[in-house]
């Protein structure tokens, strides 16, 4: 069966009007027209054939279809009631593929992806941090995350320790994987266009994470930690409600200088700091 393409202007005005559709603002719906940019973003996700992948978000199924066509089983999830009816037909004829209506926010993903899988998705962006530290966060047995993202959050995601945009965020992502920049894209490639380039990541999940006894406190540490920006480690922790010689008492163990700012720490030194906090606490 021969499908027309989707990621083409025209095809997706066609289709915008066909059904009756406007791109939600509020979903973050803002669809991919160029063919080039969905090629390399499924090339970037280095696809073999019948391998799991999970979509979110996929829209009336640009992105999709290139995955589909690359030979890649596709469970995608969808927040928007109306799109299920749109993708039905622009997918008609695609066997390896299985929506799944809701919020990726809430819905159990190991239940809906028990096998190893990948992560593709051109994202929403009022909720792309939020989106990527619940793939990271969770015990999920994902290998690779591969999303579009505003360029300034994928700087955020890549940034080493002491650069301006070294934050919570970078943090979290290079504890469970090695984050890069694999390309930018311009908002001539979305409609409606965005206000700012996109950028997308790929982070290849470590297969053996660093060792944190307690995940959870692990992150509430890096938050605390880059609470008040400006703030040496010893502030921002007392000022989150820390004990004070507790701190000073792990910072000693961890061989950190507690005038240090969080900006500074490297991933190691945040496990460290965690693992001795976590000992007085
Ligand atoms: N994949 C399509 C493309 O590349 O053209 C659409 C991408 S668009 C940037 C983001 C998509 O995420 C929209 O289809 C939107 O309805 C969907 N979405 C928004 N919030 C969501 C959520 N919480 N869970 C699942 N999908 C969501």
């Amino acid at each position: 069966m021969l499908h027309p393409k989707i990621a083409d202007v025209s095809a997706t005005r066609h289709i915008l009007n066909a059904f009756k559709l406007r791109a939600s603002k509020k979903l973050g719906q803002n669809f991919l027209i160029d063919s080039g940019v969905v090629d390399d973003i499924v090339a970037a996700a280095e696809i073999s054939p019948g391998e799991d992948i999970l979509e979110i978000g996929p829209g009336i199924g640009t992105l999709t279809q290139g995955l589909l066509e690359a030979g890649a089983k596709v469970t995608a999830v969808e927040l928007d009631k109306k799109l299920p009816a749109v993708l039905k037909e622009t997918l008609a004829g695609y066997e390896n593929f299985t929506l799944v209506p809701g919020d990726i926010l809430k819905i159990n993903i190991s239940e809906i992806m028990p096998e190893k899988f990948k992560v593709v998705a051109n994202l929403p962006y009022y909720i792309t941090t939020q989106i990527i530290l619940t793939l990271l966060e969770k015990k999920l047995p994902i290998t690779k995350i591969v999303t579009m993202v505003q360029k300034e959050v994928a700087e955020r995601m890549i940034s080493p320790p002491g650069s301006k945009n070294y934050g919570a965020m970078s943090v979290a992502v290079q504890f469970r994987s090695v984050p890069r920049i694999a390309f930018e894209v311009s908002p001539e490639s979305f409609l409606p266009r965005p206000e700012v380039t996109s950028a997308v990541v790929v982070c290849d999940v470590r297969e053996y994470p660093q060792k944190v006894s307690d995940e959870e406190f692990f992150i509430k540490i890096v938050r605390a930690s880059f609470g008040q920006r400006r703030k040496t480690l010893i502030n921002s922790l007392t000022g989150a409600g820390f004990n004070r010689e507790k701190i000073l008492s792990a910072l000693n163990a961890a061989g950190i200088l507690p005038d240090r700012r969080a900006e500074t720490l490297s991933v190691d030194e945040f496990i460290k700091l965690a693992e001795n906090l976590s000992k007085v606490k």
